[in-house]
C-alpha cells in the first residue's frame, strides 16, 4: 500500500537526496495523479504491479541524481508552474529573490523594460511579464534548448514576453532597458560542489564560470552600462562568497545604491543597484 511503499522509497533515497521524504511523496504523486496531501488520506490504498514498476524506475534514475525536475517535467517557481527539461537549469527557490525584489523596484514605472539575460526556462522574465502584464519584457539565451523550453512557458503560462536567441546582450543590438535581471553561470570551475551527483544531469554551461565564477557576472555588468535607460537597475544572483566582488564590479562601472539581498538562508544571494545613482 501507499504507506510502505513510501516509506522503503524514502529509505532508498536517504542516501542520494537532501529530501528523500519529499522526493518520494512527489514522484509517486506524479504517477497517480494525486497530489501530496491526497497521497496521505490514500494512503491505505494498494498499488498495481505497472504503477510499482514505474516508480522503481523513477526512484532509481533518481538514485543516479537526476534532478526531481526532470523526471516530473516541471519546476514550481514563484506562482506558476514552469516546463523543465534536461539542458535548462533547474529554477531554484533562492531565485525567487531576484523575482521579488524586481517586482518591488518596477512597483509604479509605466511599461518599464526588462531584459532577463541567460533566461534557461524563463522563469525570472516570465514571472516578471506574467506579475506586470504592461511591462515590455525581452527575455535571452544563447542555448536552443533554452529558448525552446522558455518559449513553450511563455505558452503554457499566457504570458506576453520576447524571447530572443544569443549570448547576454548581443540580441538586443543597442535597446535600453529599465531593468537587467540575470541569473548567470557563477561556480568556480574548481568548486568540488559541481562532482556532486545531482549537479552532473544539468548544463555545465548554466553553472559554471571562469575566473573563479566571476567571468559572466563581469561580462553582464560590463555590457549593461550601454544597455540601460538613465536611472536604470540591475540585479544579478550569485553566488554565496560573491557578493562584495560583484558590489566592488557595479561600483567600478558606474553604479550607485548598490545593495545586496539574503535568501532564505540568509546567505547574500542577490546584488544589485542603479546606474549613476
Ligand atoms: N545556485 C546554483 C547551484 O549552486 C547555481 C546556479 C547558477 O550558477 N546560476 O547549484
Amino acid at each position: 500500500m501507499i504507506r510502505s511503499v513510501l516509506a522503503g522509497a524514502t529509505a532508498q533515497l536517504s542516501a542520494f537526496s537532501d529530501s528523500p521524504r519529499l522526493d518520494a511523496e512527489l514522484l509517486l504523486g506524479h504517477l497517480l495523479g494525486y497530489g501530496r496531501a491526497q497521497l496521505l488520506t490514500h494512503d491505505d490504498e494498494s498499488l498495481s504491479e505497472s504503477v510499482l514498476s514505474l516508480y522503481k524506475s523513477l526512484l532509481d534514475r533518481r538514485c543516479l541524481g537526476e534532478p526531481v525536475a526532470y523526471l516530473l517535467g516541471y519546476r514550481d517557481f514563484w506562482k506558476h508552474r514552469f516546463v523543465v527539461g534536461p539542458g535548462v537549469l533547474v529554477p531554484r527557490p533562492e531565485t525567487e529573490l531576484l523575482v521579488e525584489h524586481a517586482l518591488r523596484w518596477l512597483d509604479g514605472l509605466q511599461e518599464p523594460r526588462i531584459l532577463d539575460l541567460g533566461t534557461g526556462s524563463g522563469a525570472i522574465g516570465l514571472s516578471i511579464a506574467l506579475a506586470l502584464p504592461q511591462a515590455q519584457v525581452t527575455l535571452t539565451d544563447r542555448s536552443l534548448a533554452s529558448v525552446e523550453i522558455a518559449r513553450r512557458n511563455h505558452d503554457a503560462l499566457g504570458a506576453t514576453a520576447e524571447i530572443l536567441e544569443g549570448s547576454w546582450f548581443e540580441p538586443v543590438g543597442g535597446r535600453n532597458f529599465d531593468l537587467i535581471v540575470s541569473n548567470p553561470p557563477y561556480v568556480a570551475p574548481d568548486d568540488p560542489h559541481l562532482q556532486g551527483l545531482e549537479l552532473q544531469h544539468e548544463p555545465r554551461t548554466a553553472l559554471v564560470a571562469a575566473e573563479d565564477g566571476f567571468a559572466d557576472l563581469k561580462q553582464i555588468i560590463g555590457g549593461a552600462t550601454a544597455h540601460l535607460l538613465k536611472g536604470g537597475r540591475i540585479l544579478l544572483e550569485h553566488g554565496h562568497t560573491q557578493a562584495s566582488g560583484v558590489r566592488d564590479l557595479l561600483g567600478l562601472h558606474g553604479f550607485g545604491s548598490i545593495q545586496s539581498f539574503c535568501d532564505l538562508s540568509g546567505i547574500e544571494r542577490a546584488t544589485g543597484g542603479v546606474l549613476g545613482d
